[in-house]
């Protein structure tokens, strides 16, 4: 298996902080596999950064909501055809509102991409990892699934949730040499958070102690950290870059 490329997959790289992870992975010599929902552009575009700069990139389509073409993707693009050595299970998604008013069909849309998604990614690429006996997987959660936040309690519920598949992932995987971590963001500039009301940003700056938001690309470093050899005997770690919002 040595000789296939060492590839990192990071779902949702079209856009925001997937777009910076692929970006910085790419630097650090990884071959990058990015996947977007619905905007080819973008994750074209980020492709074609990456090659700019003498990087190895691919975009494909794939809705984490749907776990047959998840598996499928696994099966067929990545299995025997590269080294998969990082997943990055970014991809998320948020559809807000207060539990009084929160329809089921937005509590199971949150919950199926931000939570069932980044298991069944983490399923799949585990049974490649399994054989190659190496590998790291990074999931994407929040700071409001640590600390909660009104009107989130899908989103909240769903990132909760994956910072407790993080901890079992890491217990079930480390004897083949898999580490599974998290990185908690707390208010990232990114589209995500950019249709919210400027009142709204005053009240999250308020909470901040470093007294702005985060980047996309604050985030990336971390994750690229816990992706790297040199957090090999990190595991099971939930990794705040929140500017000290929640400690
Ligand atoms: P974003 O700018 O809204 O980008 C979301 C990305 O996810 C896009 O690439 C999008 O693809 C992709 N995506 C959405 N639904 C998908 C699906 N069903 N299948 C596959 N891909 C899908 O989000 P972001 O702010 O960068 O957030 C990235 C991650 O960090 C998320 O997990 C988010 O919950 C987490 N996070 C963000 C913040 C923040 O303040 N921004 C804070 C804490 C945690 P398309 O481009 O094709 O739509």
């Amino acid at each position: 298996m040595s000789e296939l490329v060492p590839t990192a997959v990071v779902t949702g790289g079209s856009r925001g902080i997937g777009k910076a992870v692929a970006k910085t992975l790419a630097g650090r010599g990884f071959q990058i596999y990015l996947t977007y929902v619905s905007k080819a552009d973008e994750a074209g575009a980020v492709v074609e950064d990456i090659l700019a700069a003498g990087g190895k990139a691919r975009a494909f389509a794939l809705d984490v909501s749907r776990p047959e073409a998840v598996a499928a993707f696994f099966q067929e693009e990545i299995r025997d055809k590269v080294f998969l050595s990082v997943l990055v299970n970014n991809a998320g998604i948020a559809k807000d509102n207060l539990i009084l008013r929160l329809k089921d069909e937005d509590w199971d849309k949150v919950l199926n991409t931000d939570l069932r998604g980044p298991f069944v990614c983490m399923r799949e690429a585990a049974k490649i990892m399994t054989r190659q006996r190496l590998g790291r997987i990074v999931n994407l959660v929040s700071v409001v699934g640590q600390m909660g936040n009104p009107g989130q309690a899908n989103y909240s519920a769903a990132k909760a949730g994956l910072i407790g598949l993080t901890k079992t992932g890491a217990k079930e995987l480390a004897a083949r040499n898999i580490t599974v971590n998290a990185v908690a963001p707390g208010f990232v500039e990114t589209d995500m958070t950019g249709s919210l009301s400027e009142e709204t940003r005053r009240v999250y700056l308020e909470q901040i102690p470093l007294k702005r938001f985060g980047t996309a690309q604050d985030v990336a470093e971390a994750v690229a950290f816990l992706a790297s050899d040199k957090a090999a005997y990190i595991t099971g770690q939930v990794l705040s870059v929140n500017g000290g919002m929640y400690c």
